[in-house]
């Protein structure tokens, strides 16, 4: 019975230091799963407990499957109902910062719970030099030439940064083909930047996404990096501040070396605005140094690099860009924005389209109607859709998922939705349809306002439930008296046509009246436009710099402030019931726009001028259709 040693425990006998970190991973693991993770407590209270993925988990929270979370110093326990039924969900936790700030936003409940029991604390401190020790015993045993530096100028952040290369296809984003059509060029710089560079053109460096959440903003900056087969580096904006104080700059330092090291290539940072939010906003005098200090390190580095032959762009994502820093925006950094916005009905019907590949369908399955009930949503949204209604058809035990199944996990999520006010409900629509209705149509019929483009009432970003956008004539630098009045009558249409048609106002029109108010008042008080003051200048500009707008020091005398309040409110008042009247002469054509926006939900400016002219040669009317040159 002789244990003679053979080779194993020899070859573990020249690395004491690696036995010993095997023996501590695997204790941690043992510990995890065996540990304080009160898996019995939970059972208690009925439901089922689900070991996932930390994004997965994140993925869950997005989609408002989550209900209240705790965060442990290793594994994250949540919880939720999925299928009307309690679950349970441990993940292991993983280093991001994003999580705390997308509670906050979904408005979840988080704590804190210590799992701490000696051993694992004990753990969490001898660990990390272990492995330390196990890395640079590792490295130097397979480069025993060099034992240079190097391993001790490592910075922290890279674990942070996400390093992939992306096989996702501009294909797999459906609608949107606007935003697409915006960024391929940027494939074609990737992919072939020499063509650019000898002929001597500057290739972009940065390219702002703009739009809400879930519109697929990452997805498309991945499939940028997947088109052109570059890798792509991604971080969280809010991940740069919150982990370590001090910390921030040098992330963006090491992220923009990675980047450069495997150029050309992309680096995509999300939620751009936890770094850099306006300096200005606010008024207050720098509230954060470290951001600060972060978006410095970000604008120099923007500023440093461009090797012409080995491009790095960053694509970073927003959906707040009023907030951000105006020197973030200046030409050579991010001077590029692209609208990622929600899809209207038949974008929907795509998505549903990418999203249904894997998905088993009933014959009964119509996309259409899904589409159709599912009006404001975004694609991660209709994705999750389709998600919850296979779960449902696995759930009844079914083979496929069927038209009942979709419904009613458009039902679920709306209702989840709704609670966030996210979806507008049918009455909402019909207000926000007369209400952009009535921008839309003043527009068209008062010289000097700027031909409609389109007119939507899905809600886009947070502030906005539908809109009109506009082409504004190009390389305008002087606006006249009446262009001004002009905008103040398109500004007052929504209201009007709320009062007109439904006979009641609602809150819709109140940055619109901000807007009347404040072109009315420049017109008194800087250019010299009024009775009140004739040519006096009442008011400076602020610096410009910081964002504009009127100043408040002001220069003048408490009876020429009382005029100009009652010059403002009697010319606001006329122009709204002259707009009213416009609107009142033009009903059933109105009537007809806002029947096709309810069913279709955007319709194009030509059809707009379309509907105003037939209706006007079917009562016989002088048109008083604006011609405009055409672009
Ligand atoms: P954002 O970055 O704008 O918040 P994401 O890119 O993270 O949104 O989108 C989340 C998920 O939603 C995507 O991974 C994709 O599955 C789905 N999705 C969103 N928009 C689209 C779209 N236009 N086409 C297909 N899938 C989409
Ligand atoms: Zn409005």
């Amino acid at each position: 019975m002789a244990h003679q040693p053979k080779n194993t425990p020899n070859k573990t006998n020249k690395n004491p230091l690696l036995v010993l970190i095997i023996f501590v991973i695997a204790a941690v693991l043992l510990a995890r799963f065996t540990g304080s993770e009160g898996g019995i407590l939970d059972k208690l209270g009925g439901g089922v407990s689900k070991n996932i993925d930390y994004y997965e988990l994140k993925q869950l929270i997005k989609n408002n499957q989550v209900s209240s979370v705790s965060i442990g110093q290793t594994i994250i326990k949540a919880q939720g109902i999925s299928n009307g039924q309690k679950v349970y969900y441990t993940a292991k936790k993983v280093q991001d910062t994003s999580l705390v700030p997308l509670l906050d936003e979904k408005n979840i409940n988080y704590s804190g719970f210590s799992e701490s029991n000696f051993f694992t604390e004990m753990l969490s401190w001898i660990l990390p030099i272990l492995v330390f020790f196990g890395i640079w015993i590792f490295i130097s045993s397979r480069m025993q030439k060099s034992m240079g530096g190097g391993i001790f100028g490592i910075g922290s952040s890279k674990k942070l940064v996400n390093a992939e290369k992306p096989k996702v296809k501009f294909d797999d984003m459906a609608g949107n083909a606007e935003a697409k059509e915006e960024v391929v060029e940027i494939v074609d710089f990737l992919k072939y930047p020499d063509r650019y560079a000898s002929v001597g053109a500057k290739i972009p460096k940065g390219v702002l996404l703009v739009g809400p959440p879930g519109t697929g903003k990452t997805l498309l900056a991945k499939a940028v990096a997947g088109e052109a087969n570059v890798p792509f580096f991604s971080m969280s904006g809010s991940s740069f501040i919150e982990m370590f104080v001090g910390l921030g700059a040098s992330r963006v330092r090491d992220l923009f070396e990675m980047a450069k090291k495997d150029a050309p290539s992309i680096i995509f940072i999300d939620e751009i605005d936890a770094i850099g939010k306006s300096r200005a906003a606010g008024g207050m005098i720098s509230g954060n140094d470290e951001r600060e200090q972060t978006l410095n390190q970000l604008l120099a580095e923007m500023d440093g690099f461009g090797s012409e032959n080995a491009p790095v762009i960053v694509l970073a994502a927003t959906n707040r860009p009023e907030v951000l820093d105006p020197a973030l925006l200046r030409p050579g950094r991010f001077d590029r924005q692209v609208l990622v916005d929600k899809p209207d009905f038949n974008g929907r019907v795509e998505i549903l389209k990418v999203h249904i590949k894997s998905v088993k369908l009933a014959r009964d399955v119509d996309l259409q109607e899904i589409a159709k009930l599912t009006a404001g949503l975004a694609g991660a949204d209709l994705a999750n859709i389709i998600n919850e209604a296979a779960l449902l058809a696995g759930r009844a035990n079914q083979k496929e998922v069927s038209q009942k199944h979709f419904k009613e996990a458009v039902e679920r999520s709306i209702a989840g939705l709704e609670k966030k006010s996210r979806r507008i409900s049918p009455k909402e629509k019909k207000i926000v349809a007369y209400h952009e209705s009535g921008h839309a149509v003043i527009s068209e019929l008062t010289p000097g306002s700027d031909r409609v483009n389109k007119v939507s009432i899905i809600p886009r970003g947070m502030a906005a439930l539908g809109y009109t956008l506009n082409t504004p004539e190009e390389n305008k630098y002087l606006i006249q008296k009446h262009e001004l009045i002009a905008k103040v009558d398109v500004l007052l249409g929504g209201r009007a046509a709320e009062e007109v048609f439904l006979g009641e106002i609602s809150t819709g029109a109140s940055n619109d009246l901000e807007r009347a108010t404040d072109i009315i008042k420049s017109m008194v008080s800087y250019y010299g436009m009024s009775e009140v003051s004739g040519l006096m200048v009442l008011e400076k500009p602020r610096n410009a710099f910081l964002g504009g707008g009127l100043g408040s020091n002001r220069e003048f005398s408490e009876k020429i402030a009382e005029s100009m309040d009652e010059y403002i409110k009697k010319t606001l008042d006329s122009r709204y019931q002259a707009v009213k009247q416009t609107l009142s002469d033009y009903k059933d054509a109105i009537e007809k726009m806002v029947s096709e926006l309810l069913e279709q939900e955007v319709i194009d400016g030509m059809r707009v001028r379309e509907i105003l002219g037939e209706y006007e040669k079917q009562q016989g009317m002088k048109s008083r259709l604006v011609e405009r040159e055409e672009i």
